[in-house]
């Protein structure tokens, strides 16, 4: 069948979500439909897995999304954080966060869960973890399913001395004792993509978006840890924390070697990876590689979409856009069809369905204990 796909998604990774930009049109054979929304057989399916995307930013009390979500049968996990860059009120001010972030969750009715952060930007107040704990405690009281350590840890908080402060920092050590105690799930979107730490490189996947913020160049910052550095000393928070569950964002910010990825895994019994704002980087692995490696890391990969909704936005775009995310990313995932994936024809991985069922449910229950479980 011939078809004619209009393209236009985030690129996700937070601080650098693009507003939507239209592809040109272009026209592909798929023997699927080419409605950016979900079929009623693709919805049939995706809805059957009781799927989860276990990273999103939604701030808006927002009736439409709530709505999607129960049609999509899908639940979501709601991620705070602080981000002092974006110059975004939602992400600036930790206790208006914290409120608009349950206010999501509470009206959601039982699809959304809340991830928990603290404000690294206190890092250096007397009392920073012992307050720290006490607000997470707060949240994991009330049913928070995480908490997310951000890529201001490493890329620029810094401590009394004026040095950058590594994920491994002694100051953080209680923090992850605490969440592990409390049977809970560190979410680490340590080191942003290698293009951050690089010479300009046109070619990469996300180069247009993280160029657009001078400020988080790291390539620029030569006072600054090395990415290596910064993977280095989350792996170490792994080696001092065997009992906490990790799940790495982002791929695990390894988006760029697949090979040490796979290493991690096999390494670090410990560590699960999302697929948030990276499947750019999925869709352009050869597919006889690409399946291999999933067939082999199912209990390990976790689908997510970095997906946001803040306030103000206005509700029906939003969920359009959401749900167009979701069908595109599912026919990648689930179907055979060609599809243009942000610019890049790609026939889908028709992933079998016991893998699916792993990657959209079944590892999400698993690595972050919390959510309901469901069929
Ligand atoms: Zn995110």
């Amino acid at each position: 069948m011939k078809g004619v796909l209009l393209l236009g998604m985030c690129l996700g990774g937070v601080g650098y979500c693009q507003t939507a930009t239209p592809l040109p049109l272009i026209s592909v054979n798929s023997q699927h439909s080419i409605s950016q929304r979900f079929s009623d057989q693709e919805l049939r399916a995706f809805a059957a897995l009781a799927p989860v995307d276990t990273h999103t930013h939604a701030y808006q009390n927002a009736p439409a999304l709530f709505a999607m979500l129960k049609r999509l049968n899908l639940h979501i996990v709601d991620i705070t954080l602080i981000d002092d860059q974006e110059k975004n009120p939602e992400w600036m001010d930790l206790a208006k966060e914290r409120r608009d972030t349950w206010g999501v969750v509470s009206g959601s009715k039982g699809s959304a869960f809340f991830c928990t952060t603290f404000d690294p930007f206190r890092v250096n107040d007397p009392n920073f973890s012992r307050d720290a704990i006490s607000e997470i405690n707060k949240d994991f009281d009330r049913g928070a399913v995480a908490l997310k350590i951000w890529k201001n840890i490493g890329e620029e908080v810094k401590g009394v001395n004026g040095q950058y402060l590594l994920p491994d920092d002694p100051i953080f050590a209680p923090i992850y004792r605490d969440i592990a105690e409390h049977g809970k799930t560190l979410i680490a979107h340590v080191a942003d993509p290698t293009t951050v730490f690089e010479a300009p490189n046109p070619a990469a996947p996300d180069y247009s978006s993280y160029m657009k913020n001078p400020g988080l160049y790291m390539y620029r910052k030569h006072d600054a840890p090395s990415k290596a550095d910064i993977l280095r000393a989350r792996d170490h928070v792994m080696e001092q924390n065997p009992t906490l569950r990790v799940i790495g964002a982002h791929l695990g910010s390894m988006e760029a070697d697949f090979g040490e990825l796979g290493e991690h895994f096999d390494r670090y019994p410990n560590l699960a990876v999302d697929l948030a704002a990276r499947m750019d980087y999925l869709v352009i692995q050869p597919k006889d590689f690409l399946l291999p490696f999933i067939t082999k890391y199912q209990d390990r990969l976790i689908y997510g979409t970095d997906l946001e909704f803040f306030q103000g936005d206005d509700e029906h775009e939003r969920v359009e856009r959401w749900e167009s995310a979701y069908a595109l990313d599912w026919r990648f995932l689930a179907t055979t069809g060609w599809l243009v994936y942000r610019g890049h024809i790609v026939q889908g991985l028709g992933l079998p369905t016991p893998i699916l069922r792993k990657l959209y449910h079944d590892n999400a229950v698993k690595w972050l204990p919390g959510i309901e479980q469901r069929n």
